[in-house]
């Protein structure tokens, strides 16, 4: 699928920081991005079973709500010595009576990865699946992955969600201490981008 420069693609995020780095994956390409907050919409609830399944829910939801082009994600952690886990759960993991909080979900994430006595390096890796609906329907899905390990404590302020406590392969700092523009060369969303970018702009 095709993007035109001048395209108004729909972000069918809810999520600012996810918001924030589309904006900057996408600046290169001349497209003007509108946001589920600018439409009033929300998101839908994710009824799936992986990220495809939810990123294709999203945009889909999107997409007929707004007539527009959309482009959804959906991601998550994957911990090996938790079988995979949090994974499509991750942001449920921070859910809380008062909304979301991830300085819980990464001691939820560090208490249960200590308990399997798993020895460092404690391998996990940030999945990204972002889908692609035209206001046709047609969809196109596009997965990238960023390898790593988790750290305890968490480390940084950049960044959103379990940044702290994931350092990527080939670095010795975390996410929350690696400036935006060197995460958004090396990322899971990144690296789904450049798959997209590579059909869709070039
Ligand atoms: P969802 O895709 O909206 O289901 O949310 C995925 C969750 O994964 C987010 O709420 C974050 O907690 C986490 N996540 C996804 N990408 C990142 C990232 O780049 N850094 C930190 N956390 C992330």
């Amino acid at each position: 699928m095709r993007i035109e420069p001048g395209t108004r693609p729909l972000i069918a995020t809810g999520n600012r920081g996810k918001f924030a780095e589309f904006s900057a994956l996408l600046s290169p390409y001349r497209v003007i991005l509108t946001s589920l907050a600018d439409l009033g919409l929300g998101e839908p609830e994710e009824t799936e079973r992986s990220f495809a399944g939810n990123a294709l829910l999203k945009a889909r939801a999107g997409a007929k709500a707004s007539a527009m082009l959309t482009l959804a994600d959906d991601s998550g952690l994957e911990v090996e010595a938790l079988c995979g886990a949090p994974g499509i759960y991750t942001a449920d993991w921070a859910e809380g009576i008062n909304g979301r909080n991830f300085g819980r979900a990464m001691e939820k994430t560090w208490g249960m990865v200590q308990a399997t006595r798993a020895p460092a390096p404690r391998k996990a890796s940030f999945c990204c699946t972002l889908a692609l609906v035209d206001p046709k329907g047609r969809h196109q899905i596009f997965e990238g992955r960023a390898s790593g390990q988790i750290v305890w404590p968490p480390r940084g302020g950049l960044g959103h969600g379990y940044d702290p406590i994931f350092m990527p392969d080939g670095y010795s700092k975390t996410f929350g201490e690696i400036d935006e523009a060197t995460k958004n060369k090396i990322s899971h969303r990144a690296d789904a981008f450049a798959k997209l970018i590579e059909e869709c702009f070039t």
